[in-house]
Order: C-alpha cells, then structure tokens, then sequence
C-alpha cells in the first residue's frame, strides 16, 4: 500500500514548530509495511488543502493528515476531505455529546463553533475515530480504494487515536510486515562500505540495503516485507549473513547497539576490569564508558595524564621517552599503558596520547595524529592513526571510538 503524509498548519510553515507527527507516522507507517511516498504540508488554507489532497490521491492509496481539526474558522482539514473524497458531513449525536461532556467536566464554557468538530461522515462514507485524549474526533474516508485518515494537531491526541483506532483498521487492509535491522560498522567510511556492499545492493529488490553515515561510523539497514514476521526476520538474517562475509569483524552490532554498549557489555559479562589514561581525550573514553549502566563492575580507573609531569608522576613514564620521542609518540603510549598496568592490574589498561588540535601541529607530527596502546592479559598493541582533523571535538571523539573498537578487538 502506498501513502503520502498530510501536514495542516500555518505554524508548521511558519517554522514556530517541528513536525514531529511527520517523524512518528512515517515511523510507524514503515513499520507496518506501508510505502510512505511524499510527505507534504501546507497552511490553513482550504484552497491549497483541497488541492495538495485531490494530487495526492492520484497517486497513493492512503493519506493521513494531521492538523485543522479543531473548532476555528480555519480548521476546514475534514470540510476539505470530505470535497474531495465527494462524502457528506452530518452533525453526529453521540460525539457532540461527548465534545459537550468533555467540556462541562473540565468546567469551560463551550462556546458555538465546537459544535463543528462533531461534523463528522457518515457511515456511507466512512466512520469516526473518538478522540480520548481531546475534543476534536478524527475521522475516516473512503471511497473506490482510497482513504483519507484525518487526525488532530497535537501529537498527544493524534498519536493516541493512531494507536487505538487507526492501527488496528491498517492492519486488517495490509497484508504485509516489515522487518529491519540495523548493522553497525565501525572502521570503512560509508563511500567505501557502499563500494564493498555494491553486489549486494546493485538490483536489490527484497531485502534491501541501505548505508548511513554518523560521526565516525557508519550503518547499513537490512529491511525485507514479507507476508509474515517469520519469513521478513529469516529473510533479514540471510541477508546479514552475506553482509558479515563482506564486512567481517568491522562489524560490531547487528541490531543497532552503540559501540560503547557493546564493549561495556563484553567486559561486564565476562568480569574484564579496565583502566584507562587518556591525554588527548581527556577523559572522554572513561566518561563514555562510565555512562553505561553496570560498568562499576568492572572498571577501575580512569587517569587524565594530559601533561608531561602527569605522566611521568602517575604512569612513571621515563623523562627521556618524552625528550627523545616526544608526548605524542609510539614510545610514550606503551610506556603509559604499562605504567598503567602496573599501577592498577587491570586486565584491561588502554592509554592514549594525541595531538587534538587546531594548534600544536607539525609537519612531522601533525594535527589528528594519535597513539592509542591497549594490554589485554599481557599482549599489548599498539596503533598510530591519523584522525582527519576537522575539529578538536571530532579528533577526541573519533580517536575515543577507536579505543572502544581496540578493546573490543582486543579481548574478542
Ligand atoms: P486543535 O483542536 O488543538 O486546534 P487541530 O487538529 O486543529 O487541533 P492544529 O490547530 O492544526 O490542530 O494544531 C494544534 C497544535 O498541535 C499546534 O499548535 C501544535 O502545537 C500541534 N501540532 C499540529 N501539527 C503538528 C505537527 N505536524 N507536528 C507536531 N505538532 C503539531
């Protein structure tokens, strides 16, 4: 089934607020396994409702509006509809009733307009949806294979309806379900993991990929619609199984968890203690680490060395590593990781020492680059990178990625 989805409200254009309804129901529509092909809004402006409306239904099945159902003159969302889908409006008694209770318990004065929100189609035409959260129903037009769902503005209300009523009357029109599931990548940028993927992707029709870039990592979607939740999810897994012999172990989630997540969940489950000293990070990685629920288990320190003396008094890094080879260098990083060690015995000591910029650089030694060292049980590694300096933040943030993706490789 295809569907567009109908925004009503000058304020939306205006930018005084954020279609969050547009975000929930494109969501939710996906969801479901229902194509969503144009989002589209206008003002409160009957003419342009009425005519974005008639478009819109040449191409889709389904559109749901929300917005301008309320009892102002310029809430014509459902008058419009109604033009449209070429249905009548009538006064319907029981919603009056209720639009009249809902007022007197609230102890406000319902004036004469609000008995329009009670213009409402009929069953020849369509059928209406209560509104538990409001005044305003919503309703439901259809005629010739095509529906109009008109919901209210506020999301509360509008979401509510959707769950209760509309849901429900999707589902008994759609005999499909979507399944998806989201790979995390850490390591190929997204150009190269498309370029990697492209005999998966090239002429996809079910299940179909998708690549998405964040900072510093990058994703890839696998969603199939399928007849039955069984057949979409075994369709998804087959799918990630071709995905997995491509990707190999740059993977790190099949089902959308955060790199931190993942490594803090490998080193609880397996009572891993860790420690790190961070220079350039600055106690990014331990605070990273630290927000995730459960780590006090297993995480015994985190040190701030960003000085030379820090690290000479904390680490017991030698003077003369830093005066040969310099704070930024292969050599201090192992010397900080085993000073590390031997200061906390966790199984786990990761340090790093980088240049974060915008100042400090060299020719030699330029801005992004980095030195991370990592022990596990004894077996130290130790990793130059070059970070691409587009900022301060970006570099601490990439190169406090890059820890976590050593330690997870590290203790496998
Ligand atoms: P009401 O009875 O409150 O007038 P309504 O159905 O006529 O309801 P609108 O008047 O269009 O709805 O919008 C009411 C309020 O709902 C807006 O001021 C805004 O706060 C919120 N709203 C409307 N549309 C959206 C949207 N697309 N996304 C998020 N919020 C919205």
């Amino acid at each position: 089934m295809k569907s567009a989805i109908f925004s009503v409200g000058t304020e939306i254009l205006f930018g005084q607020i954020t279609n969050t309804n547009t975000v929930y129901l494109s969501q939710k529509l996906n969801q479901m396994g229902i194509d969503v092909l144009y989002h589209e809004t206008v003002g409160d402006n009957p003419g342009r409702v009425k005519k974005v409306l008639a478009r819109l239904l040449m191409e889709v099945d389904l559109v749901i509006t929300t917005g301008g159902l309320g009892p102002t003159q310029d809430d014509l969302t459902k008058e419009m509809a109604a033009e449209v889908m070429g249905a009548e409006l009538k006064i319907d008694e029981k919603s009056l009733k209720k639009i009249q209770s809902y007022f007197a318990k609230t102890g406000r004065v319902m004036t004469d307009n609000n008995i329009k929100q009670a213009n409402l189609p009929t069953e020849k035409d369509g059928f209406i949806l209560p509104n538990d959260a409001g005044t305003a129903p919503g309703c439901v037009f259809v005629k010739d294979g095509k529906i109009v769902v008109c919901l209210p503005g506020p999301p509360r209300e509008m979401t509510k309806m959707f769950e209760d009523s509309v849901v429900p009357y999707l589902h008994t029109l759609t005999n499909e379900v979507i399944y998806s599931d989201m790979v995390r990548v850490f390591g190929p940028g997204e150009s190269q993991l498309e370029t990697m993927l492209e005999g998966l992707i090239t002429g996809q029709t079910d299940p179909t990929l998708a690549t998405y870039a964040k900072e510093g990592e990058c994703s890839v979607r696998i969603t199939s619609k399928r007849g039955t939740m069984e057949e979409a999810k075994a369709a998804v897994e087959e799918m990630a199984e071709k995905v997995t012999a491509i990707l190999g172990d740059t993977i790190f989630s099949y089902h959308d968890e955060d790199l931190k997540d993942v490594v803090a969940k490998k080193l609880i489950d397996r009572g891993i203690t860790i420690s790190c000293a961070e220079s350039c990070t600055g106690g990014l990685f331990a605070g990273t680490l630290i927000g995730v629920e459960g780590i006090s288990a297993v995480f015994e320190r985190g040190l701030v060395t960003y000085s030379n003396r820090a690290k000479v008094e904390e680490l017991g890094v030698k003077e003369e590593t830093l005066e040969r080879f310099g704070a930024v260098s292969e050599e201090t990083a192992r010397e900080m990781t085993a000073g590390l060690k031997k200061k906390t015995g966790s199984r786990v000591c990761i340090s790093v020492t980088g240049i974060a910029g915008p100042d400090g650089g060299t020719p030699e030694k330029p801005v992004g680059l980095v030195y991370i060292c990592v022990d596990f049980d004894g077996k130290t590694e130790c990793r130059e990178i070059r970070v691409r300096p587009v900022s301060r933040n970006w570099i601490r943030n990439y190169t406090m990625l890059m820890m976590m993706d050593m330690v997870r490789r590290a203790i496998g």
